[in-house]
């Protein structure tokens, strides 16, 4: 039993985390101050899922802690928090505190330390979450987190109604846990969603999206935007999600798509809800996704339209069309856009159901035959050109000018079709039979 007697022996944690953190609570400890892993580590541990990150917390106030380690970074002083580094990894210590005068349905007034760690786990959102586990192994559990965990249940700590009435994100938490736990949700805790609902307007976006990143990405995305139409909470954001019409196969094959995919799986959602690119930028905008996955999740909605729009169904000329659309918006989209209707086709297989109207929403598209074309481009991008500007500005012996970009595209279209050879004598004879063309 020696390894009892070092303390508890962490199943689900990176082994150099579980030390380094154990180190911290070790030294609070030997301090005389009480100190306890707590939150979504101790949870976690519990349900046998791999643990991410360890927060701990402690009746040390925070410049107590901070005096304790060499290295310290002061993230929230003013709320009781410290990041302390230990064995190379960053952990949270946070004080024992409560939370009260809760403004907006948002944020705390203020912040009051206290001595007691059972008043610290009174304020945390769910008994799931409100878990304390000591170095000796000893479970701090006033709320019966365990139980419910066993019961595959999300239930407030307290009142569900004030918890959701002092901040109105848990709501969306809640169902983000309930979707990637797959566990179902208490009666009085979705009765205080269903309560409390419209408060959602005063939530910043930013939160919300990350904790819909968190949802989108789990095991069951479906579940949880069932549980968001359900609730209401849908229309209810702050920037409401435009989640009228919706085609059932598209969204079935949101749970197709791998989760490490994520954006892949925000493209199918809005792609089943119908809404348009240039509505999508304005709502990405709105909904704080960074521009990176902006211009990347409606460079993928604008393929798609285009190619609904202009796909004759002919393959010579789908293939041109293909192609064209695939120097436009690069190599990397166009790969994302057939994983995409691969989801898509599996979707139908599974959907024998699915109803005439349904299928005409997207063309059906030979995804083969797309890939084969992509496959066989010798050029993807203007870099692949075996000629440069440059030089072809020295062999015609001509200045700069628009016309070289002309060319260079013309250059582009041609060898990606596969009707010239990414020679440099022959890209360079082309070019030149097109400017004296142009001067005819
Ligand atoms: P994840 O595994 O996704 O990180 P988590 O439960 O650790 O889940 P965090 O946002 O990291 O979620 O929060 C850490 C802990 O802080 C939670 O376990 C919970 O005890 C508490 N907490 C977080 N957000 C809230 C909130 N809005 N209201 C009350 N308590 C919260
Ligand atoms: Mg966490």
């Amino acid at each position: 039993m020696a390894e009892q007697h070092q303390g508890f022996v962490w199943q689900y944690a990176d082994p150099d985390m579980a030390a380094g953190s154990a180190t911290v609570i070790r030294t609070l400890l030997d301090h005389g101050y009480e100190a306890y892993w707590v939150g979504g580590c101790v949870r976690d541990e519990y349900m046998g899922r791999k643990v991410s990150d360890m927060d701990i917390t402690t009746s040390a106030l925070p410049e107590m802690t901070s005096n304790l380690f060499p290295h310290v970074v002061p993230t929230g002083i003013k709320h009781g928090t410290v990041t302390i580094i230990e064995n190379g990894q960053a952990f949270e210590v946070t004080t024992y505190r409560v939370e009260s005068g809760y403004e907006d349905h948002r944020r705390p007034k203020e912040v009051v330390f206290v001595s007691n760690i059972e008043e610290d786990l009174k304020r945390r959102d769910f008994t799931m979450n409100a878990m304390a586990l000591g170095m000796d192994g000893a479970w701090v559990d006033p709320f019966g987190g365990r139980r419910d965990i066993d019961l595959r249940m999300i239930r407030c700590v307290g009142d569900a109604e004030v918890r959701f009435r002092e901040d109105a994100l848990r709501m969306i938490r809640c169902i983000r846990f309930a979707s990637v736990f797959g566990f179902s949700i208490a009666k009085g805790t979705w009765k205080g969603i269903l309560t409390v609902r419209s408060t959602l307007s005063w939530i910043a976006m930013e939160r919300i999206r990350s904790e819909l990143d968190k949802m989108m990405s789990g095991p069951d995305p479906l579940r949880g935007l069932e549980l968001l139409k359900r609730s209401g909470l849908y229309a209810l954001m702050k920037v409401p999600f435009p989640y009228k019409q919706h085609n059932s196969k598209i969204i079935a094959a949101i749970s197709i798509v791998q989760s490490s995919c994520l954006d892949l799986r925000w493209v199918l959602l809005f792609i089943g809800c119908g809404i348009s690119s240039v509505q999508l930028d304005h709502l990405l905008r709105d909904w704080t996704f960074s521009n990176k996955r902006r211009e990347s999740i409606v460079g993928l909605i604008k393929l798609q339209e285009r190619w609904d729009h202009d796909s004759t169904g002919e393959p010579d000329s789908d293939r041109q069309l293909w192609i064209n659309l695939v120097l436009e918006h690069g190599p990397e989209i166009a790969n994302q856009w057939l994983s995409m209707q691969e989801a898509l086709q599996t979707a139908e297989q599974q959907m024998i159901e699915s109803t005439e109207q349904e299928k005409s929403i997207t063309k059906s598209v030979h995804v083969q035959h797309a890939r084969t074309w992509l496959d066989e481009m010798q050029v993807k991008s203007l870099k692949d050109l075996k000629v440069t500007g440059n030089e072809l500005l020295q062999a015609l012996n001509r200045k700069g000018g628009p016309w070289l970009g002309e060319v260079l595209r013309h250059l582009l279209v041609r060898t990606a079709a596969g009707v010239l050879l990414n020679n440099k004598d022959h890209l360079i004879e082309e070019a030149r039979q097109v400017m004296n063309d142009e001067k005819e």
